[in-house]
């Protein structure tokens, strides 16, 4: 409740900033982050000193008991609750998240304030991106908390299942088992679909998972995550049954050089792009640049993907109670691929690792 409030402050302290008065909130983990409201329908507007959530009679219930520092209002599909507010509050300029607002949307809020007798006609609709996505990039207690839980939710599954791996096994097994132990230990849901890509499917990042059987002494690069309490962990290990071959040591070696080497020298201040190339450095020394071609890692909250962004050419800057991934990898097309990734925070200057699932060793 009060970390709320502390949420629904620091967007206030951007009104000046922003040019307005208010700030109307329409994204879905926005409204989540800045009421703790998790009905998939509704509208935050936030002045200066008032906080109403505007929801339609399915939600008006549990939005009462999430969150609490809201008055909540009954609305239907039609804006005409729109005008009386602005008036209410006496709202001139209003921010609106253009990176979630649709075309149509706009027009509708258009529309339903132009023209307007109470006071709404002299309103601007003022666009914003990133606002409150920019806050969600520093997590505070409650949410590291939650989002420990879904790492360490994601670590036990892994370990589990990786014990269970064998030749003949296909990818969507072990993908399923995965989803399993997720779920029995409290999980709502995978964080995304689970990654399974084994001997040359491991060379594709983003393979999912399918019919292939595992096979002895091949990579098997496996990318997973779940769902606690709205927060999302996310977790790659590359394994492999059997004896890996020279080529797999020297790949997964490199792999796992680089991202030590990231987790122990990144630090607050560094931009993304210098935290980028710390991995990309040690991958390029041992001659793989060319198969290195994502970046280093995002943020990881309310969303599996979200700010901060740790990539060549990202020059903001991060900060302390940041939560990022780190996870190099090399593909090489026909024979495999190798990814390891772990959360950190940025805490006293440095990466402290959230992530504990043991790594394979060659
Ligand atoms: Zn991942
Ligand atoms: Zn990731």
């Amino acid at each position: 409740m009060s970390a709320i409030i502390g949420r629904v402050d620091n967007l206030r302290s951007k009104f000046e900033e922003l040019g307005v008065d208010a700030m109307l909130v329409t994204d879905d983990e926005n409204r989540r982050y800045l009421s703790g409201f998790v009905g998939t329908a509704g509208y935050l507007f936030i002045t200066q000193d008032g906080a109403v959530l505007a929801t339609d009679s399915r939600y008006t219930e549990q939005a009462g008991h999430q969150a609490p520092g809201y008055r909540v209002d009954r609305i239907t599909g039609q804006f005409d609750w729109m005008p009386g507010l602005i008036s209410e509050f006496g709202i001139k300029r209003l921010g609106f998240e253009s990176d979630n607002v649709t075309v149509q949307l706009l027009d509708r809020f258009k529309a339903a304030t132009a023209g307007s007798e109470n006071g709404a006609a002299h309103l601007e609709l003022v666009p914003t991106a990133g606002v409150p996505l920019g806050l969600r990039a520093f997590k505070d207690a409650d949410e590291l908390a939650l989002l420990q839980r879904s790492i360490d939710i994601a670590d036990h599954a892994f370990t589990e299942v990786a014990k269970t791996i064998s030749a003949g096994d296909t990818e969507d097994e072990i993908a399923w088992r995965i989803e399993v132990a997720v779920r029995e230990q409290g999980a709502e849901s995978l964080s995304f679909p689970t990654i399974v890509g084994s001997g040359p499917n491991a060379a594709l990042p983003h393979h999912r998972a399918g019919e292939r059987k595992i096979q002895e002494g091949e990579s098997i690069v496996i990318d997973m995550g779940a769902r606690y309490r709205g927060y999302c962990s996310d977790l790659t290990r590359t394994v492999v049954v059997g004896k890996p071959d020279d080529q797999f040591k020297k790949v997964y070696d490199t792999v796992l050089a680089a991202q030590l080497t990231a987790v122990e020298s990144v630090e607050v201040g560094m931009t993304g792009a210098d935290a980028d190339n710390l991995a990309r450095a040690v991958i390029v020394e041992a001659g793989f640049g060319e198969q290195f071609g994502h970046s280093l890692g995002h943020g990881v909250g309310l969303e599996v993907h979200e700010a901060p962004w740790v990539a060549s050419r990202v020059d903001t800057k991060l900060e302390a109670g940041m939560t990022f991934t780190i996870e190099p990898g090399i593909y090489i097309s026909g024979w495999g691929g190798v990814r390891i990734e772990d959360v950190v925070v940025l805490e006293n200057g440095r990466a402290r690792v959230l992530s504990h699932a043991p790594k394979f060793e060659t």
